[in-house]
């Protein structure tokens, strides 16, 4: 299979054009053009020489939705189809006044957590950049098609896979959607979610300066491990003190995702426990009350066991907020995640 021709950033393709005979003076209006051809009605010229190149060196086949599928509350689900017939999962959430793109970055998932729909698949393999990139293009195309001014949606990389296993090829998607010549994405407007996957967490400052977010999901080792195995290898401590060292902002914070399940994780003293790892970091509380998916083990906590949890942590002046579950009914919520190709009780 071909290279994707949208895994290039501005250095790859000036380098595949010196390398190739063609001047490097192109490499800017071809990168624009990939990128904001069309919003921007660019129509540049190419010598035949360098568009019949290209067509020999690259894909240009993005990819496209096998499934396209719409909850009551806006949330759309697609199931694209990568060049090699895998299928991995992005959905847009309407927030406010502009959409949010949860992106995949591998198809299925190492991490085998154990809440988590992904998990049950394994990892089959890691999406190359293209392939990342290309389902932002994907959902840029389909929200201009319902407005032509709909703004850029914002992403989250928290779809289908551990974003930092795959570090190289997300690293390289990120470059390429902030760059100021495509998208122009500001890296704020981009949050990377992790388990705590440390190989990757200790080259994070090679990383374009988005937002960090940690998979925290219980201050208890033992149900940690359980949750999250890699816990076990790289322990809640270690990955804290390497979050200690991440450069912020002065108003940047890191998010805390935690996720309360009825009974295991949204007890008073775990409460009290995730407060006092918290206390006096930069640090932003994302509740979210568990999805049951189909076969799940774990079950959902009432609103009034939600309430009690985050006053506990407000108790303490951290910062918390309750993340409101959208597009449950289409398995599109958080840790719901897992082509619908597959049986789902596997
Ligand atoms: S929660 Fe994230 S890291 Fe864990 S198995 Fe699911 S996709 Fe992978």
């Amino acid at each position: 299979m071909k290279p994707s021709l949208y895994g290039n950033n501005l250095e790859s393709l000036n380098h595949w054009l010196s390398s190739n005979g063609h001047s490097k003076n192109q490499g800017e209006v071809l990168f624009r053009y990939l990128f904001n051809g069309e919003k921007d009605n660019i129509r540049p010229q190419f010598s035949n020489k360098m568009l019949k190149d290209l067509e020999e060196s690259f894909s240009k086949r993005l990819p496209i939705p096998s499934s396209t599928q719409t909850a009551k509350d806006g949330t759309i689900k697609f199931l694209m189809k990568m060049e090699d017939g895998e299928e991995v999962e992005s959905v847009l959430i309407p927030f406010y006044k502009k959409y949010t793109l949860c992106i995949s970055s591998q198809v299925g998932c190492a991490m085998n957590c154990d809440f988590c729909y992904t998990g049950t698949m394994g990892l089959k393999r890691n999406l190359k950049a293209g392939e990342i990139v290309g389902q932002y293009m994907y959902a840029v195309k389909y929200l201009r098609s319902l407005k032509s001014n709909e703004p850029l949606p914002n992403i989250v990389m928290m779809g289908m896979g551990e974003p930092l296993h795959n570090f190289d090829e997300v690293k390289r998607a990120l470059e390429i959607l902030t760059h100021e010549k495509s998208y122009a994405l500001s890296p704020r407007q981009i949050t990377l979610s992790t388990v705590g996957y440390l190989p990757g967490l200790k080259r994070w400052h090679e990383m374009p300066p988005v937002n960090l977010a940690l998979s925290l999901h219980s201050p208890v080792k033992e149900i940690r491990d359980q949750l999250i195995p890699v816990n076990r290898g790289y322990p809640l401590p270690e990955v804290m003190e390497v979050l200690e060292a991440v450069p912020l902002h002065h108003r940047q914070v890191i998010t805390y995702e935690y996720l309360l399940i009825s009974g295991l994780t949204d007890r008073d003293e775990d409460a009290h426990k995730l407060a006092k790892i918290l206390i006096g970091k930069k640090a932003m509380i994302n509740l979210i009350p568990f999805n049951p998916y189909p076969g799940s083990a774990y079950k959902k906590p009432s609103t009034s066991d939600v309430v009690r949890f985050k006053s506990i942590l407000v108790s303490y002046k951290l910062m918390t907020m309750v993340r409101t579950t959208k597009g449950d009914e289409i398995l599109a919520a958080c840790g719901q995640l897992k082509a619908k190709t597959q049986d789902p009780l596997q």
